[in-house]
């Protein structure tokens, strides 16, 4: 918790729903549920939240939505118990200094126009007033923080490695001080050889700064060893929470359980956690009734298709979605 008591960060009950249009006047047909009531907390400084799923769970869109990049159809987000989802204009970019965001791709996340000076100046150009000289001098202490050279200011995107991009990235991200990261993919699109590199910059920094992170990604290993709770999410929910090494070390949801199955690695305890996954997350305009999982749970029975499963506390702070467990 904060010195007030209040999570650093607490979701509660969030939807974003996409319309469907079709016919000439573009009626709206449908909706594609892609976040379907999803609440969670990131409770103190320095904590890190990982959410882990298959692609298409909604994980990206949910990182988006907290951040509001895009409007929520429902729900609340209170960040040191404020509602962003109140807030707008000049409060909500106020706000927007404390969460910041490092984007999967970073070529497409930089303006491949401007050199890396003016992209990690960009935001501190928006928010505060500085000299030239100021703003030069902390850029380069944002470089040098994320380990690139000052020599890299005069570069534009395209003639750095993933890699040394995505370290712009996280710099610009920085740049305002903020107390929670949101970190979408922040390693996918990099080489292996990168990944770790990458991964370690960002442990060091959560150190070195007391940063908290919320940590979207589709690799268990990442969110094992990045995160302290992890909430695992399935088709718009989540149906697993908790700290990361319960959740992953004894899970409990047979999604969960078919998820670290599929992760090829040598110990012999994780192959036998559950069978691997068949067939796709299914439509999310229109999900199964009951379970979302029913249509690939090797365990479904008949109460599945038809009662939807809650969240509940099966250890302390350990909530799972099923009926079974
Ligand atoms: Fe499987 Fe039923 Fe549990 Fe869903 S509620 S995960 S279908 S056992």
């Amino acid at each position: 918790m904060t010195a007030a008591g209040t999570p650093l960060l607490e979701v509660k009950g969030l939807k974003k729903y996409f319309p469907i249009r079709a016919g000439v006047l573009r009626r709206v047909t449908g909706w594609v549920r892609a976040v379907d009531g999803v609440s969670f907390s990131v409770r103190t400084r320095g904590e890190s939240l990982g959410v882990v799923g298959e692609s298409g769970c909604g994980k990206s869109t949910l990182a988006r939505t907290v951040l509001r990049l895009l409007e929520p159809t429902e729900g609340s987000i209170l960040f040191e118990g404020r509602d962003l989802t109140s807030l707008g204009g000049e409060a909500l970019r106020r706000m927007r200094r404390h969460m910041q965001m490092v984007f999967q791709d970073p070529y497409w996340s930089l303006d491949p126009r401007l050199r890396v000076l003016d992209i990690v100046a960009e935001p501190l150009r928006a928010h505060m007033s500085m000299t030239r000289r100021q703003l030069r001098q902390h850029v380069e202490e944002l470089c040098s923080l994320v380990g690139l050279p000052s020599d890299f200011l005069n570069r534009y995107p395209h003639e750095m490695s993933g890699g040394q991009r995505q370290r712009v990235g996280i710099a610009r991200a920085l740049a305002l001080n903020p107390a929670l990261l949101i970190l979408d993919e922040p390693t996918s699109s990099l080489d292996v050889s990168v990944q770790a590199q990458v991964l370690n910059l960002l442990s060091d920094l959560q150190g070195k700064l007391g940063l908290s992170y919320l940590l979207i990604s589709h690799d268990i290993a990442v969110v094992e060893h990045m995160c302290d709770r992890v909430g695992v999410m399935y088709l718009g929910v989540l149906v697993e929470t908790g700290p990361v090494d319960r959740v992953l070390g004894r899970p409990l949801h047979p999604y969960t359980r078919a998820l670290i199955g599929a992760v090829p690695v040598p110990d012999p305890r994780r192959r036998t956690m559950g069978a691997p996954l068949e067939g796709d997350v299914p439509d999310p305009s229109s999900p199964p009734p009951g379970c979302r999982f029913w249509p690939r749970c090797p365990q479904a029975r008949e109460e599945c298709r038809r009662e939807v499963p809650v969240l509940r506390f099966l250890e302390p702070d350990h909530e799972v979605a099923c009926h079974l467990v």
